[in-house]
């Protein structure tokens, strides 16, 4: 079935979305006060049902007990078709009965972000830069949420001495240049705390960069206001990541919280989650992707869902992403087409994950394909020389590069390393008690080329 989008009506001269019946009444100076929209939240079977037909499954999951919290700001909640039960946006908020069923690869805390916090609240777990869950807030709840561990949980949220230890932390790690404010949404915060907060992030000159992710556009572009802007437009280099994903979403509100946000300077991303049901197809990709760059917003990444409890059913296999992915690339504008990627069940980070171009490879030549299945052959250069800086790079004697910094892959390039071993590897495969065939054999195990040609 097609979903239709909502088709705005005129309220003063301005598009706007129109209002169910169950609101009518509600004055529009109400209506557009976030505090308002935040204070008449749905959350429960009797309100919901006097807005949508519910479903036999949806009052099971608005009934069940010990589900992850539930709350639907009514402005989210109109744009949610009353009479069918596939409707996307209806999907994100409404639980499902099978919301309490677990699936076998659930896991409790999946990104193993816990084991990444130094102080409450703060996952360090790239070199340069770290996420900061500032609140456990939301204006709105997504039933996929990957942090529904602690998202929503009032009791615990996190405090002023939290964010005072997240701040210190912060101002003793020099190699962290990026900060990720995340939660909870911050911008549910109290305009002032928000304000202390990136002020005191602002004092710490190693940090370049503040980031935040939020999806109050979306479920409360009330609250985009010109002081709000004005606020965050202190902060520079400030930029913000929404989460948008299905282009009924893209309401005029919406869009007009953008174009605020745009106009004060703001860098603006996309962050969308690869859900059964609601995203999973190529046609629905390219038109919310199209859509975001039309106000704006450049698609950033496209999550594969995490393996969190509650979200079983919101999962696809990772080939409807490759799918996506394939049908995005080359069809449509670079700048449209997000990273595909997987969070590291076990916490490794985002895996970008994507169709593969490259065909084939001999020496000089490398054989790729484009996007439509045409099959080409780029000549390499023959007489290349690395630059003395890339060497410095890879054998880790540049300027600045911490020797005790996560490398990865670019220690095997240098030749500083031959593989890179699981855990536990070489003591399982110690079977030999000689360690070799041969007496030489043993000399012959090898951590690296170097060892095997000192002089390289
Ligand atoms: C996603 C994430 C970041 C930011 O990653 P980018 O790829 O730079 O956007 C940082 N820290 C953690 C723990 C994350 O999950």
């Amino acid at each position: 079935m097609v979903v239709k989008s909502i088709k705005p009506v005129l309220a003063n001269g301005v598009e706007v979305t129109p209002r169910p019946a169950l609101w009518a009444d509600v004055p529009d100076e109400q209506w557009n006060d976030w505090r308002w929209q935040m204070s008449h939240r749905l959350n429960t079977l009797d309100e919901l049902s006097q807005l949508i037909r519910l479903t036999d499954e949806e009052k099971e999951g608005l009934q069940a007990q010990g589900l992850f919290r539930i709350d639907i700001t009514p402005y989210f909640a109109s744009l949610i078709d009353p009479d069918d039960p596939t409707c996307p946006v209806r999907r994100q908020v409404i639980p499902l009965g099978r919301e309490a069923r677990a699936f076998e690869a659930v896991m409790a805390d999946s990104l193993a972000e816990d084991a990444h916090s130094p102080v409450p609240g703060l996952v360090h777990r790239y070199p340069d830069r770290v996420l900061m869950l500032v609140t456990t807030e939301c204006a709105s709840y997504c039933r996929y949420c990957t942090r529904s561990r602690l998202v929503g949980d009032n009791s615990a949220n996190f405090s002023s001495s939290d964010h005072e230890e997240q701040i210190e932390y912060l101002a003793n790690t020099p190699q962290v240049r990026d900060v990720l404010l995340s939660g909870g949404d911050p911008l549910t915060m109290a305009p002032r705390r928000l304000y202390n907060l990136l002020k005191a992030l602002r004092s710490i000159p190693h940090i370049e960069v503040v980031r935040i992710g939020s999806r109050v556009p979306v479920f409360l572009p009330q609250r985009i206001d010109d002081e709000l802007c004005a606020m965050l437009a202190e902060f520079h280099p400030l930029w913000l990541n929404i989460h948008v994903n299905h282009p009924k979403e893209i309401t005029p509100e919406l869009s007009r919280a953008l174009d605020r946000l745009s106009r004060a300077g703001i860098p603006l991303g996309n962050q969308a989650v690869l859900l059964r049901g609601v995203n999973d197809s190529p046609e629905v990709q390219l038109e919310l992707v199209h859509k975001l760059v039309k106000n704006r917003v450049r698609p950033y990444y496209l999550y594969q869902c995490d393996l969190v409890q509650g979200a079983g059913h919101f999962r696809t296999p990772v080939s409807v992403g490759i799918e996506i992915m394939e049908a995005l690339r080359g069809h449509t504008s670079g700048f449209a087409v997000p990273t595909y990627v997987i969070d590291a069940p076990g916490g490794g980070g985002k895996i970008p994950v994507a169709p593969n171009y490259v065909l084939s490879q001999s020496p000089g030549k490398v054989v790729l394909r484009n996007y439509e299945g045409f099959i080409t052959t780029y000549y390499e250069p023959t007489d290349y020389d690395r630059s003395e800086r890339s060497q410095l790079w890879l054998e880790g004697r540049a300027l600045g590069r911490d020797e005790g910094l996560q490398k990865g892959v670019a220690d095997l390039h240098s030749g500083k390393r031959l593989t890179i071993k699981p855990e536990g590897f070489d003591a399982l495969h110690q079977r030999g008690r000689a360690g070799g065939i041969t007496k030489r054999g043993r000399r012959n195990r090898l951590d690296s080329y170097d060892e095997l040609n000192p002089n390289r």
